[in-house]
Formats: C-alpha cells, structure tokens, sequence
C-alpha cells in the first residue's frame, strides 16, 4: 500500500480547524485533524510533509513519524509543524485500523475499557453564531446553579468553567484582589448551592497568571473541593509548576499546551502535576500521546485528554482513552457535540449515562461527511504523486 494523495481541508466559517486526509492506492483513506493556522498547516503538509509520504507505505507510522518530528525540530516542539504533524499520524493510524480491520483501540494496544466518564466544558457553540440553546459560556457564569443541574439531568457528573478568566486582562494577570476574588468564586458556591457534591468542577486558568496570583486562586477555590486546576501559568517553569502544587490542595492539572514526550519529561520527572493531559492533535498525534500515556502511568499519574477543539481528535482520544489502564476522564462540549460536530463528521462517539465510547467499525470509525468538501467556505489544498513529482 501507498500513499497516493495528501488532501487538507479547512472550513473558513466553522473555525481555526485543519482536517487531513490521507488518500491510498488501496481505496483506504485516513482522517487527522488539528487546530490554529489551518490555512498554514495547509501549506506546511504540502511543503514540507507531502513530499516525505507520497508514495510511501502508510503502515510504517513510527518510521513516518521520526521523519516528520526531526524535520520539525528544526523551529521548536509546538507550532504550525507539530499541528501537522500531529494531524497527519491521526490519518496513518486511521489507516493501518481500516488496513487491519480494527477498532483504533484495537491497534493501539488492545481495549482496557467499554467507555469512560466524561466532563462538559462549558463553552458556547461557536464564535459568531447565535447562543442558541447550548450556550454553555453564557451559563456558567449567569446561571452556574442551573447549568450544573441541566448537566447532571443527562447524567453528566464533572464540568469545566473559567469564571478567573473575565478578571484576568486588568492586569494582564498579575494582581487578583479580593474582590475579583470573591466574585470569580461565586460561580462554585452556587454550583455546590444548587447539587452540593454531585459535581465534579475542573477549573480552567487558560494560562493568564503568573505565580502569586495562581496560588491565591488555587486557594479561595480549595473550599469547593474543586477536580482540578488547569494551565494557570505559561507552562515554561517547572520550578513554579511545583511551587504552586506544595501551595494548594487542589490536585494541578498540566497541560495541553505541551508537546512531545519530552515536552513532559521534566514535568513527570519532578510530579509538578496530578493530571496528565494532552490534546492529540497538538501533542505529536496517536503515536505520542499514547507514549505519553504510559509515561505517565509510570509516574502513577492518571491521564484526562483534552477536547473542545474537533470532532476528529475527540474520536481519537476516546480511542485511546479505551486503551490506557490511566485515563480517567474525557473531555466533551456539549455546545460543539450538539451543533457543529455533526455537520462535520460522522458518526460522533456515542455518549450514555455521562460515558462517552468508541465505535467497533475499523480505524476510527469516523468519516469527514462528503458535502463539507463543496461548501462555500471550503479551502481544499491537495497534493499527489502527479502534481509532486
Ligand atoms: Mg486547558
């Protein structure tokens, strides 16, 4: 088998999102997704990534993706190229599954689980859309109580939220007072008000903090018992990392805005997190974030990867969630699965009872729909053996 043509899709009315698909002369076609600059991991797959697969056996994946990684190094561990590089190995692994005739989970090592608890991060559906009836941003800091009680009526039991967010920007994250404090709190009062301890609430900090200020917000929530705190600071000082962790009892939650197994090394090695989390279209693909997987089972830390980008990378985390003995949680939108998911791909992952599981059809047992491709917005960028060579 060959790889005979390298298709990158991007939608300029649904969002930031790159969809790649892998085209065989077998028939088989693999589908990957990533996230940010679409239009330059279009032209970085056609550039500097076609050139190295076409014509080559899809089957060797860890082979393709040394090539891919070591040509990336080059710039840096996260950027354009480990987007791409990230979404082309979702697509090789699509394929060998279809090539096997197996589930993802299947290939990647074997299933572990039938599904996986899930959490609802509370975004709103899409930007420039009206709210609708899943505005979830709206909610949670309007009406968090009855947000967290619609939740657990589906049998949702965790949610995110990023209530700090708002009060972030007055200075550029340095400096919380008290009463941004108190206010920023008052949505995990009323959550725990309205279904006490029924609700897991995992709290995002998007990154916006330095230091001081991540401490006294781990603090004001540590009366809440919250799931986790998560990207409080730029994840470039593991020394910090760890200080914030000796500073709080709520459990630290790091990061996908690393990349690479060696993006985590140091993280793992000095237990600067209590959550391991990971976005595969980000992270390096499949390939990676199972490493990183079992790395982090080495360092008996549980493993949570990272939605609210696509509908692509959701399938391949549940995939992997089904496999690895640590995983613990994955993450969903509900705002996304209910609107701009399914006009994308289908099918999505089946969620019942707040469990979200893969399907059993070969590879990832997703398809991009074939419509999307002769939308008004649709970017195609194509290459193959003919135009290459
Ligand atoms: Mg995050």
């Amino acid at each position: 088998m060959k790889i005979t043509k390298i298709e990158t899709l991007v939608l300029d009315d649904i969002g930031p999102y790159a969809w790649v698909q892998l085209h065989t002369d077998t028939g088989l076609v693999g589908l990957g997704e990533t996230t940010f600059h679409p239009h330059s991991v279009a032209a970085f797959v056609k550039e500097a990534l076609a050139p190295e697969l076409l014509g080559e056996d899809p089957l060797d994946i860890e082979r393709h993706w040394q090539t891919m990684y070591t040509m990336s190094r080059m710039t840096s561990n996260r950027g354009v190229n480990m987007c791409a590089l990230s979404a082309v190995d979702m697509a090789l692994w699509d394929i060998f599954g279809q090539a096997v005739g197996q589930p993802l989970y299947q290939v990647l090592g074997g299933r572990f689980r039938e599904s996986i608890r899930i959490y609802n991060t509370c975004a709103g559906s899409r930007p420039g859309q009206p709210a609708g009836q899943w505005d979830d941003l709206a909610a949670q800091w309007e009406r968090p109580g009855e947000l967290a009680e619609s939740l657990l009526s589906e049998g949702v039991t965790a949610m995110k939220v990023w209530p700090f967010d708002r009060y972030a920007g007055k200075t550029n994250g340095q400096f919380i007072g008290a009463q941004d404090l108190e206010a920023a709190t008052r949505p995990f009062h009323e959550i725990r008000e309205a279904v006490g301890d029924q609700m897991d609430i995992a709290l995002e900090l998007h990154n916006r903090w330095n230091l001081p200020a991540a401490i006294q917000i781990a603090r004001a929530v540590e009366p809440y018992s919250p799931m986790w705190f998560e990207d409080c600071m730029v994840m470039d000082n593991v020394e910090a990392l760890l200080e914030l962790k000796r500073s709080t009892t709520v459990p630290v939650c790091v990061s996908e805005t690393l990349s690479t197994r060696w993006g985590f090394r140091e993280v793992l090695e000095k237990l600067a997190t209590d959550i391991v989390m990971i976005d595969i279209g980000w992270v390096g693909g499949l390939s990676e974030a199972r490493k990183i997987g079992y790395a982090a089972e080495t360092y008996k830390l549980p493993y949570a990867p990272h939605d609210c980008t696509g509908p692509v990378t959701l399938m391949a985390s549940v995939h992997l969630c089904m496999h690895l003995p640590n995983a613990v949680i994955q993450e969903t939108v509900r705002a996304f699965l209910r609107t701009w998911y399914g006009e994308i791909a289908d099918p999505l992952p089946e969620i019942r009872d707040g469990h979200i599981s893969a399907p059993r059809s070969p590879g990832l047992g997703m398809k991009l729909r074939p419509e999307v491709f002769s939308r008004a917005d649709a970017r195609v960028t194509v290459s193959d053996l003919v135009s290459t060579s």
